[in-house]
């Protein structure tokens, strides 16, 4: 990975003279300078950096004010931050580590030290990195179905949950469709399992078009699935549903499935209604209409409509 440091130090001098002697040590792609604080803190939120070398006193902003300003920010918060002092001031380089800086380098520095002080920074900010890296993995993996790469039921309850409090904050709708492949048991006899599966990674494919960035398919079960629609009132949940009934039905598989007809019957259930006030409710509420849109034939779209 290519890596970058920003050296700031209003004397164009010192900045130089570090430059220079990371340049001989190779460890960065991108050598960046700023003379004062605020070109710094344009560059630190215009790209990704990885190391800062900082000098202590600078006109207006100096080293602490900037260092408050890049713990004060999420996104640079984990870069680490090496500080210049001319002070061999104790307090001071204790009140700097206090305030978030990794480490200092005493002016004038000695260039084996600060290229050490600096590897040493550098291998933590890799590890640290790496860290947040498998734990982004992690959690794409822990809320994510791995056969249909939808989300998976887990995600689902916590988004309805989360998606339930914005609709009550905000006053606006949420809906739910319930969606369970029609007679999947004899698909499954006739095909068996690994066709199967193929047929609901295109199934789930077909649930997720047409979707606007903010709705959200899942596999909630073995060949059943959900669309969470927020911001969405009960016609326009019947008719998305709708529309992706007909798409399924039409749906030309190919292959060995060429002949194959694919139905779902599907279960459409709105926040807030009389009877709709949790997750619970909406979830029982879809379910009971996709039963009823079993019952009814299937191939079918049902609400309770109870108003
Ligand atoms: P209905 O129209 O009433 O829904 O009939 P059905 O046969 O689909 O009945 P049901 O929904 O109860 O059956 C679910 C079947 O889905 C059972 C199982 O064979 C199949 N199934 C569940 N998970 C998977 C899976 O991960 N892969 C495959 N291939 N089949 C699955
Ligand atoms: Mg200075
Ligand atoms: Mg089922
Ligand atoms: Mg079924």
């Amino acid at each position: 990975m290519s890596k970058t440091i920003l050296i700031i130090d209003d004397s164009e001098n010192v900045r130089e003279q570090i430059a220079q002697e990371l340049q001989s040590a190779a460890l960065f792609e991108r050598i960046l300078q700023a003379g004062d604080g605020i070109e710094a803190f344009k560059l630190l939120l215009s790209m990704p950096i990885d190391l800062i070398i900082c000098d202590l006193e600078m006109p207006r902003i100096d080293g602490f004010k900037l260092l408050g300003m890049i713990t004060g920010r999420e996104e640079l918060r984990d870069i680490p931050v090496i500080m210049l002092t001319g002070h061999g001031n104790r307090e001071l380089k204790i009140r700097l580590l206090g305030q978030g800086a990794s480490d200092y380098v005493t002016k004038p520095f000695d260039a084996g030290e600060l290229i050490a002080r600096v590897k040493v920074q550098l291998k933590i900010k890799n590890l640290q990195d790496e860290l947040k890296r498998s734990n982004d993995l992690l959690r794409q993996l822990s809320i994510t179905d791995p056969l249909t790469l939808l989300y998976n039921r887990r995600y689902t309850t916590d988004m309805l949950g989360k998606e339930l409090q914005r609709a009550e904050r905000k006053g606006s709708h949420l809906s739910l469709v319930m969606i369970d492949i029609d007679y999947f048991k004899r698909v499954n006899d006739e095909y068996g399992h690994l066709i199967g599966d193929q047929i609901l990674v295109a199934i789930a494919g077909l649930s997720r078009i047409g979707l606007r960035s903010y709705d959200f398919a899942a596999r909630y079960g073995g060949e059943e699935f959900v669309l969470i629609l927020p911001e969405t009132a009960l016609e326009d949940a019947l008719m998305i549903a709708e529309r992706l009934r007909a798409r399924v039905e039409m749906h030309l598989f190919t292959g060995p499935l060429k002949r194959l007809k694919i139905t779902v019957s599907m279960g459409v259930a709105t926040y807030p209604t009389d009877f709709i006030g949790t997750v619970e409710d909406l979830i029982r509420e879809a379910d009971e209409a996709l039963y009823r849109a079993k019952k009814a034939g299937r191939n079918l779209v049902y609400s309770m409509n109870r108003q």
